[in-house]
């Protein structure tokens, strides 16, 4: 299930949007202050976030550039001003999509559908080849020789190139058996990754850090 971000301070209508959503097989949160948008996007990863431009706190042009910084996922823009959208995109926000107040809620269902539908840029970095069954990758036609949770971690940064995966978050991938493990444990698994891909491919970076969150595959 999709899961959608409204960041909104008006509750009537972000409890409207949730509710449209949810019906649509939507899982919804809605954030009523700017300040609290960023810590739980980096927290929960949404699929897709409805941003409206005034904001307490802190506004969502800020909100979508610093999002902007660390993911690639949909962004769509909602505006009280029509004369606002042609300034946001002249910005170059990176937003997706922009909905002028008052909308209907009908249509902005629509655009998340769409946007979501869209197929995400490529599919893994150029020259990388993963293949889940074998458990084997292969890197400018050279097998890497990983161990099977630097496979796993490379598998789950590479399900979605350009995310950023809080380390927490790949903890659940690399250990099925929920064993006792810190962050660290994640470091040091990408310690090696990065090792192995540089002998292959020297000077890559195909894996980043992402300071304080955690970490993304290149494209
Ligand atoms: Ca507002």
């Amino acid at each position: 299930m999709s899961k959608v971000l409204i960041v909104e301070d008006e509750p009537k209508l972000a409890g409207l949007v949730a509710d449209y959503l949810k019906a649509a097989s939507f899982e919804a949160h809605c954030i009523g202050n700017g300040l609290d948008a960023v810590p739980w996007v980096k927290a929960n990863q949404p699929d897709l976030i409805i941003l409206d431009l005034m904001l307490p706190g802190r506004d969502g042009l800020e909100i979508c550039k610093e999002v902007r910084s660390f993911s690639d996922l949909p962004i769509i823009m909602v505006t009280a001003r029509v004369e606002e959208v042609d300034r946001l995109i002249g910005l170059e926000t990176g937003a997706d999509d922009y909905m002028c107040k008052p909308f209907s809620v009908r249509e902005l269902v629509a655009r998340v559908k769409a946007l979501l539908r869209r197929p995400r840029v490529a599919a893994v970095p150029a020259g990388l080849e993963i293949d889940e069954g074998k458990h084997q990758a292969v890197l400018d036609g050279k097998a890497l020789d990983l161990t099977p949770v630097e496979f796993r971690l490379l598998a789950a940064l590479a399900a979605a190139p350009g995310r950023v995966f809080p380390r927490d978050r790949l903890l659940e991938k690399l250990y099925a058996d929920h064993r006792v493990v810190t962050d660290r444990t994640v470091d040091a698994h990408v310690k090696n990754l990065r090792r192995k891909i540089e002998e292959i491919r020297p000077g890559a970076d195909l894996v980043r850090s992402i300071y304080g969150v955690g970490y993304k595959l290149e494209l």
